[in-house]
């Protein structure tokens, strides 16, 4: 009987293994050709300064075209790309594609246009991303404009000398360094100044709740409190509704960026979107 059972466990664990290398072998592999065949597409949302309502700048979003399966959301991709180290290839896709379509406006972008890009944990490992960072400026052919940085505080980067000097380079190109997801993630205060953020974008979930939840509330007054006591910029994620979008104003909220505004798009459809029109010089 104990034979049996030692037999029927490796049984299961061989045929597991093989199931479990077979899928993350083929995710590597179709994610890989995706990059490769251009599947892997930028999309942009709007930001806009609170006291304004004008386009402050832009935040890329990863979307892929798959052939098969049609529009699928980086919730299921981009921790395949982190896991298998595919994510410094596939920002780099995001980066030229954004930084070609910009170029044809080049002349015309208004002065310290934002442009946002989700950057991981990966990428930061190394100067790799100065690099990057610098060459979307020549291939934007745009000094002027401001790259933000955004990193998930959901993902812990360590304060080493290198993710230091990282920072201190990225901040010497003009770019912002700007914590992701404020408020669900490590909640680490201590980054606001091991890395010099620039500013926070305070997680949707906040924003959802305002006029609903008053903890939530709150919790959201604080953060805004404290972005203002560093003396840090803010930006509220998720914002759908009008009155959502006149509290934050009120509070003095930097930025705002949400459905309410509008949705993702692709880049090509945003720079022909009237938002973006509207903030180009004749
Ligand atoms: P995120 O950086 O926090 O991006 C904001 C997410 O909220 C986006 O989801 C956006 O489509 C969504 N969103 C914007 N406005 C609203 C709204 O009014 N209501 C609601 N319910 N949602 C709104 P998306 O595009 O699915 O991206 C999800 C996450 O995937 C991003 O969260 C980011 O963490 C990650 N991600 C996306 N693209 C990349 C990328 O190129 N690289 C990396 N490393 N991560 C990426
Ligand atoms: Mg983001
Ligand atoms: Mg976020
Ligand atoms: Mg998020």
């Amino acid at each position: 009987i104990p034979l049996l059972i030692v037999l029927f466990a490796s049984i299961i664990a061989y045929v597991l293994t093989h199931w479990f290398i077979r899928n993350v072998a083929n995710a590597y592999y179709e994610l890989q050709s995706a990059i490769k065949n251009g599947h892997i597409k930028a999309y942009a949302q709007p930001l806009i300064y609170s006291h304004s309502g004008q386009l402050s700048g832009l935040e890329i979003l990863a979307r892929w075209h798959h052939p098969k399966f049609g529009l699928i959301n980086p919730d299921t991709f981009i921790q395949v790309a982190e896991e298998t180290g595919l994510i410094i290839q596939l920002t780099q896709t995001l980066f030229k594609q954004v930084a070609t379509t910009l170029a044809d406006y080049a002349d015309r972008l208004p002065d310290q246009l934002h442009v946002g890009f989700n950057i991981s944990r990966e990428h930061c490992k190394s100067l790799q991303l100065v690099e990057d960072c610098k060459k979307f400026l020549v291939q934007a052919k745009n000094k002027t404009i401001i790259l933000v940085i955004e990193i998930t505080e959901r993902q812990l980067i360590e304060v080493t000398d290198m993710t230091t000097k990282l920072f201190k380079e990225l901040h010497e190109l003009n770019a912002k360094i700007a914590l992701d997801d404020f408020g669900v993630g490590n909640s680490n205060l201590s980054y606001l100044n091991n890395f010099a953020i620039d500013y926070l974008k305070i997680d949707r979930s906040f924003v959802g709740h305002i006029g609903s939840d008053a903890l939530s509330k709150n919790i959201l007054d604080s953060i805004i409190e404290i972005t203002q006591a560093c003396n840090i910029e803010s930006c509220a994620e998720g914002v759908e509704t009008e009155e959502q979008a006149l509290y934050l104003k009120e509070k003095g909220v930097t930025y705002q960026q949400g459905y309410y505004y509008l949705e993702p798009i692709a880049i090509e459809d945003f720079v022909q979107h009237p938002m973006f029109q509207k903030c180009l010089r004749p």
